[in-house]
C-alpha cells in the first residue's frame, strides 16, 4: 500500500509527521520506519514531527556522528538513527543494534541502505523528494511517499487519510 502527498513547506512536513506520531502513540506498538531521500530532503524534519506527535517537546537533530539518539521518556519510546556516516554496516553490531530493535519502541532510520543486512525489515518506508509543487510551481516543496510493508504499517498509513 502506498500513500503520496505534496508538502508545500517545512511546516507541512512537520504536521504530517506529527499526525503519524499521534497514530503511533494510539496504537502503542513497536514499529520500524525507514526514511529515504537525499541530504536536505526533509527526513529529520519529518522525524521531528513524529516525535512531537509522540509527545516530545524539545529539539530534534540528526545523530549523524553518534548514529542513534534515544527518546526514552515517551509513552512509546523512540530511537532515531542516522546511518549517513556509517562506514561499514557491521559497525552496527558494535553499537548493539539488535537491542534497540528488541525494545518496545518506535525505530526511525535515516539512510537505511547503509545498514543493509543489519537492520530489521521496515513496517513503513518514507521517501522524500524535493520538487516544484504541482498546484504552486513557484514553490519548491517535497513529495512524500509512504509505503507500508506490513499490516501494522498499513493501518497507520490508512489512518493518515
Ligand atoms: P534531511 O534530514 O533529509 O537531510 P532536513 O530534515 O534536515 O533534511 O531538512 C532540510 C531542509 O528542508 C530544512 O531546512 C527543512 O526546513 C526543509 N524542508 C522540510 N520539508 C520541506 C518542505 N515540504 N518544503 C520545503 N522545505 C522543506
Ligand atoms: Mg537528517
Amino acid at each position: 500500500m502506498l500513500v503520496e502527498k505534496f508538502l508545500n513547506d517545512a511546516e507541512a512536513t512537520l504536521a504530517l509527521g506529527q499526525q503519524l506520531g499521534q497514530h503511533l502513540l494510539a496504537s502503542n506498538k513497536s514499529l520500524v520506519i525507514y526514511l529515504e531521500g537525499q541530504l536536505g530532503a526533509g527526513k529529520t524534519t519529518f522525524t521531528g514531527g513524529v516525535l512531537k506527535g509522540l509527545g516530545h517537546s524539545g529539539a530534534v537533530k540528526s545523530p549523524t556522528y553518534t548514529l542513534v539518539e534515544p527518546y526514552e521518556d515517551l509513552a512509546l519510546p523512540a530511537y532515531h538513527f542516522d546511518l549517513y556516516r556509517l562506514g561499514d554496516p557491521e559497525e552496527l553490531e558494535y553499537i548493539g543494534i539488535r537491542d534497540y530493535f528488541d525494545h518496545h519502541a518506535l525505530c526511525l532510520v535515516e539512510w537505511p541502505n547503509r545498514g543493509a543486512g543489519f537492520l530489521p525489515e521496515s513496517d513503513i518506508v518514507v521517501q522524500l523528494t524535493t520538487m516544484a509543487m504541482p498546484d504552486a510551481p513557484e514553490l519548491i516543496g517535497r513529495k512524500i511517499c509512504l509505503k507500508a510493508n506490513t499490516q501494522q504499517g498499513e493501518a497507520i498509513i490508512l489512518a493518515l487519510g
